[in-house]
């Protein structure tokens, strides 16, 4: 048994080593991958369920590292934002995102995620507002997709930062609304253009009657502040008849599409509409 426990413990040793020496070649890695050329946007439509209109694509980083291959967003975001990287990745982005939104159609606008780690760089205002002046974008087709952590740490700065983004013209949105319930305060605080409804609850639809709940409430919260909701992670017909039944304005998910280069992005609303 003390054999067997002591081979366990070397096995964990050997897991958590190799897990160290992965987030220090990539925390290595990243610092060059944006000169190195291997980054990339690719872009998830949002369709509106009352047009079946595409309304806007939402810009998501891909890191193809030459060795490890596809790196996920869930993990070297979070090591950009420890180091720093994300400052100039993030600039990155949001010039990237505006000059592909430039070709699309005018009425779809461009998403584009933001850390918080980037609300406390004082040069942020000044990066959205030379992305959209360089790409040519009107403020109004770009939105930038903040989660409530902006919000809950230091918030009096975060907020001015806010107010000074939407100054500009730009549309902002609560992301992963409902992931921390705990506190609906910051709905108060600043007057959101939208919110978006955390996969993990159109996930339960249309069975599980907890889901159902909270997506219903969410709804109707969004319709009392007068807040339009996008339901993120639609991946069945079965939970966009709930979503609809329900009375969401917006879907985005896999069954719709996947992320894809902007070359690829298709704005025909035909084949939504038997979705
Ligand atoms: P997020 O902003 O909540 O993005 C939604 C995630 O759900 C994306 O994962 C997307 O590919 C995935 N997704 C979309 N539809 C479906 C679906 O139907 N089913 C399932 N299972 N998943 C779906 P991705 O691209 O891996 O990004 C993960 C997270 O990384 C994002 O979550 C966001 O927080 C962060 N991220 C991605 N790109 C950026 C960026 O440019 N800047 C910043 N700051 N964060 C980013
Ligand atoms: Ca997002
Ligand atoms: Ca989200
Ligand atoms: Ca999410």
């Amino acid at each position: 048994a003390k054999a067997d426990g002591r081979g366990t413990f070397r096995f964990f040793e050997r897991a958590m080593d190799e897990a160290v020496q992965r987030r220090q070649a990539l925390k290595t890695a990243l610092r060059a991958a944006l000169e190195r050329g291997e980054l990339a946007l690719q872009f998830q439509p949002l369709v509106a369920l009352d047009s079946d209109a595409v309304t806007c694509c939402e810009a998501l980083m891909r890191w193809r590292h030459p060795e490890l291959g596809p790196v996920s967003p869930a993990e070297f975001i979070p090591i950009a934002e420890e180091t720093g990287a994300i400052i100039r990745i993030g600039e990155w982005a949001l010039r990237t995102a505006c000059r592909a939104a430039t070709t699309w159609p005018a009425s779809v606008r461009v998403a584009v995620n933001l850390s918080p780690v980037q609300f406390r760089n004082p040069g942020l205002v000044q990066a959205v507002r030379r992305a959209l002046a360089e790409a040519g974008l009107a403020p109004g087709r770009l939105e930038l997709e903040i989660t409530e952590s902006v919000l809950l740490r230091d918030d009096e700065a975060n907020l001015a930062v806010l107010r000074e983004l939407r100054a500009l013209g730009v549309r902002i949105v609560l992301d992963d609304f409902g992931t921390g319930f705990s506190s609906l305060g910051y709905l108060l605080r600043f007057p959101f253009d939208k919110m978006k409804l955390d996969r993990a609850f159109v996930a339960g639809l249309p069975d599980r009657e907890q889901s159902i709940a909270i997506v219903r409430a969410v709804l109707g919260l969004g319709r009392s502040l007068g807040i339009p909701v996008a339901a993120e992670g639609v991946e069945t017909g079965r939970q966009l008849d709930a979503l609809r039944g329900y009375g969401c304005e917006e879907v985005q998910g896999y069954l719709f599409s996947r992320p894809v280069p902007s070359a690829a992005l298709d704005f025909g609303r035909a084949k939504w509409a038997d979705a």
